[in-house]
C-alpha cells in the first residue's frame, strides 16, 4: 500500500468522541465526497460518493451516531473507475435540510438556499480542527513517501480553500493553494509542517516512520558532506604539493639544489620524490624529524628561494 494509504488506514481507525468533533468531521467529508441534488420545490438530497468503503462505513456511523440519520447505501461499478466499486450513501430529503443546517452549510438566501460555512466549532476548538483536518485528508488528502520529498495535499476547491489554510494556519501549518485544471489542491510542503500536519491529524505511526526516515537521510546527508569535504581537502592538498614538486624539478633543472641550505635541499628533494604527502608526512621523513609547523616553515623558505 501506498504511504498515502497507509496513513488514511491509521486515520481510520481514530473514532472521533465527542459531538462536535463528530460534526466537525461530517463537515469536511460532505465537503469533500457530497454533492446536493436539487429537486423542485426547493428539495434538497445530501448524496456521498466513495471508492473508500471503509470511508463510506465511517459516513454512515457519523450520520447515525451524530445526526440519528441511516442513509440509503448501494454500490455502483463505474466504468471511469475502471471497474472499481463506488459506495454511494444517499441522505433522506427528510434529513438533508436537517443535516445541512447543522453543519451550517446552509443559508437562506432571496435566490435560493446558499452552501458554505462550517460549524463553528470546527474553527475554534483544537479538538475540533484536528477532526475536521483529519477528515479533509481522508475524503481527498494524499502525502508524499518520506523517502521523497515532502508534500501533503488535500483536494479543494475555491470555496474550501480559505477555510482549510485559516485552519491549519491556526495549528501554525504554513498552506498554500495551488490551481489545477480541475480545481485547486490546499498543500503543505516544509518538512516541520508535514510532519505538524500528521501530529494534528493523529497519525503517529506515519510520523515515526517518516521521522525516521528523515533522521537516516540526516545522517547520510551528513556523512556525504563530511566525505565531500576531506576530498576538497586532500585535492587541495595534493594540488599543492605537486605545484612544489614541479617548481622543485624546475628551479633544480636550471640552477641545482645544491647551492641551498642543507635543510632546503632535503626537504625539496624529499618533496620531488613525494608529491603526494602532507607536509606532516614529509617533516616525518627527514633525518631529523621535525613537526608539521617545522616543514611548513622550511617548505615555505625554499618556495620564496624558487619564486625570486
Ligand atoms: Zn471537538
Amino acid at each position: 500500500m501506498s504511504f498515502s494509504g497507509d496513513v488514511k488506514e491509521e486515520l481510520l481507525r481514530i473514532q472521533p468522541e465527542k459531538n462536535c468533533c463528530m460534526l466537525a468531521e461530517l463537515s469536511a467529508l460532505t465537503q469533500c465526497c457530497a454533492s446536493l441534488r436539487l429537486a423542485g420545490g426547493g428539495k434538497i438530497r445530501v448524496v456521498y460518493e466513495t471508492e473508500n468503503s471503509a470511508l463510506a462505513k465511517r459516513i454512515f456511523l457519523l450520520l447515525k451516531r451524530r445526526m440519528e440519520i441511516t442513509p440509503q447505501l448501494e454500490f455502483n461499478r463505474h466504468k471511469r473507475l475502471g471497474g472499481r466499486r463506488l459506495s454511494i450513501l444517499t441522505v433522506p430529503e427528510a434529513d438533508s435540510r436537517r443535516l445541512l443546517i447543522a453543519l451550517r452549510m446552509i443559508q437562506e438566501s432571496e435566490a435560493g438556499p446558499v452552501f458554505k460555512g462550517v460549524p463553528r466549532a470546527a474553527m475554534t476548538r483544537r479538538c475540533c480542527r484536528a477532526a475536521f483536518i483529519r477528515a479533509s485528508f481522508l475524503g481527498g488528502g494524499s502525502v508524499t513517501a518520506p523517502e521523497q520529498e515532502y508534500r501533503l495535499e488535500f483536494i479543494s476547491s475555491a470555496a474550501r480553500s480559505d477555510t482549510l489554510i485559516k485552519m491549519l494556519e491556526k495549528s501554525g501549518i504554513e498552506g498554500r493553494v495551488a490551481h489545477r485544471r480541475d480545481g485547486e489542491i490546499v498543500y503543505v510542503r516544509r518538512g516541520d509542517d508535514v510532519v505538524s500536519c500528521l501530529a494534528l491529524m493523529g497519525a503517529h505511526r506515519a510520523l515515526l516512520d517518516m521521522e525516521n526516515t528523515r533522521i537516516n537521510r540526516d545522517a547520510r546527508n551528513r556523512a556525504n558532506r563530511a566525505r565531500n569535504c576531506d576530498e576538497a581537502n586532500l585535492k587541495k592538498q595534493l594540488s599543492a604539493g605537486e605545484s612544489q614538486a614541479q617548481a622543485i624539478v624546475a628551479y633544480s633543472l636550471a640552477h641545482s639544489l645544491s647551492g641551498l641550505p642543507a635543510e632546503l635541499q632535503e626537504i625539496g628533494r624529499l618533496r620531488m620524490l613525494h608529491p603526494e604527502a602532507s607536509l606532516e608526512e614529509l617533516g616525518q621523513m627527514l633525518q631529523n624529524p621535525i613537526g608539521k609547523s617545522g616543514a611548513n616553515h622550511r617548505m615555505r623558505k625554499l618556495m620564496e628561494i624558487i619564486r625570486e
